[in-house]
């Protein structure tokens, strides 16, 4: 009877819902998920998926954890619903977890999603220089292949070509400078001093522009959605160094990599005495049980918007934001982070199990095989001579064959055509030992039949 049941919802769903259509590969939309466990999910027909992308990377404890349901449901019994206009425990607690985790001194706004964190972080960091008397600093700088939402705030600062260009123009001020994308520079050098020209296109811009126009620069540790860059440590500092020198804030977009995704709790920890203004997150808060975006602020910056007796406090206001089962999840999804001590899993397994895809770099078409814990890229090309990428149909081929041996992988880089070359791994923190060895040995082999 479910079954039948199901059936019919996938016939009623697929003919009015506006799904993003375009995930995995090109038939992915008619894939209809019914239930998981652990890193495995079961679509319509029965059939049961390891699930490599994590959902949209936000599923870092997996499928189907008891406890986190039972926090939420106890959590919406006790107190339903209270606006963040006032405070509710989930909230208070939950705060001061993510200032702790953070390794400083942090306040935190609370929102429902990754777009809605980063679009918080920016109003925020305009109303801090205009309340300092720096004015005229409203400029945002991100990266080319960047992602950090969908709203058009976000948007703007995301620096993907085809997600834009559609709904251009962006709001004024943003600006993007190239990423540290040492397999493809634009700098020369070796990997590292490539690195830190990428670095030193921020100061060039930052002085070109005039420092006094330049409000935040934002960016993720490791770029997730444009290709899975990921840079030196060096290259973190140094521009963290840049920014603390112009008076323009950091903010670290760690909606991928927080809690856990890279084998520290939060990616920016991989370089040694960076500590961002600000840091925007989502996706593993709640390792997606929940919708939860959050903007953490330093408290010296957060000091400026609590000055009685003068109009100084954020005008800002998400009636769902901090929803109190979405801060319940969070709570008990970090328990579980720590209680597991899922951090040094990652560390360890990912190198261990995961880290056995660099092998594949004796193949013509695997270009570069990048990884950081459980995020893995791997930038296919045509030849290793010619790093021409290789074409759509054939990375469609390589996906939908991991599909059809039952493992979910997805493609992106830029969204121009023929940029989409880097096949993402990014499965859930809790996979266990067998399910890491399915995916290299499913990617592995059809890497191989292709
Ligand atoms: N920042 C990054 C780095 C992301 O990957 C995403 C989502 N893929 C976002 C922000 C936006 O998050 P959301 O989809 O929850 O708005």
């Amino acid at each position: 009877k479910a079954e039948v049941e199901m059936s019919h919802v996938a016939e009623k769903t697929t003919s009015h819902l506006w799904n993003a259509m375009h995930r995995y590969n090109p038939d992915a939309q008619d894939m209809m998920a019914v239930s998981g466990e652990g890193s495995w999910f079961v679509d319509a027909d029965g059939k049961k998926y390891l699930d490599g992308v994590s959902g949209l990377w936000c599923l870092n404890l997996g499928y189907g954890r008891q406890e986190i349901a039972d926090a939420a449901a106890e959590q919406m019994r006790k107190l339903t619903y209270f606006p963040l206009t006032m405070n509710h425990p989930p909230a208070v607690e939950l705060a001061g977890k993510i200032s702790q985790l953070l390794g400083g001194d942090y306040q935190t706004f609370f929102s429902n999603s990754g777009s809605e964190a980063n679009e918080t972080a920016f109003k925020i960091v305009r109303q801090y220089h205009n309340q300092t008397g720096n004015q005229g600093k409203y400029k945002f700088i991100s990266r080319y292949r960047a992602y950090h939402g969908s709203t058009l705030g976000a948007l703007s600062a995301t620096a993907q070509a085809n997600r834009r260009v559609k709904y251009d123009p962006g709001a004024p001020g943003f600006l993007h400078v190239y990423p540290p994308y040492s397999y493809r520079s634009i700098f020369g050098g070796d990997p590292e001093e490539s690195d830190l020209k990428a670095a030193q296109m921020l100061e060039e811009m930052i002085n070109w522009e005039g420092e006094e126009t330049v409000a935040a620069f934002i960016m993720e540790p490791f770029i997730s959605g444009g290709g899975v860059i990921i840079p030196f440590p060096k290259y973190i500092q140094r521009v963290a160094e840049i920014c603390k020198k112009h008076n323009v804030l950091l903010i670290m977009d760690e909606v991928v990599s927080g809690y856990g995704r890279t084998g520290k709790m939060f990616g920016f920890m991989h370089a040694e005495g960076v500590q961002p203004d600000i840091v925007t997150m989502a996706k593993g808060l709640t390792s997606g049980y929940l919708p939860l975006g959050a903007t953490a602020v330093k408290s010296e910056i957060y000091d400026v918007f609590k000055q009685t007796g003068k109009d100084n406090h954020f005008r800002h206001v998400s009636t769902y934001g901090g929803h109190p089962a979405a801060c319940a999840v969070a709570l008990k999804n970090i328990e579980i982070i720590e209680k597991e001590n899922i951090v040094e899993r990652v560390h360890e397994l990912g190198k261990a199990k995961l880290g056995k895809l660099h092998a594949l770099m004796d193949h013509e078409n695997v270009g570069e095989v990048r990884q950081v814990g459980f995020l893995l890229g791997l930038e296919m090309v045509t030849d290793k001579q010619s790093k021409v990428p290789l074409d759509e149909a054939k990375m469609g081929e390589i996906v939908g064959k991991c599909k059809e041996k039952g493992l979910i992988i997805g493609k992106n880089g830029d969204t121009v055509p023929g940029q989409n070359n880097v096949l993402i791994i990014a499965p859930p923190l809790t996979s266990t030992e067998a399910d890491l060895n399915f995916v290299v040995e499913t990617v592995e082999s059809v890497i191989r039949s292709i």
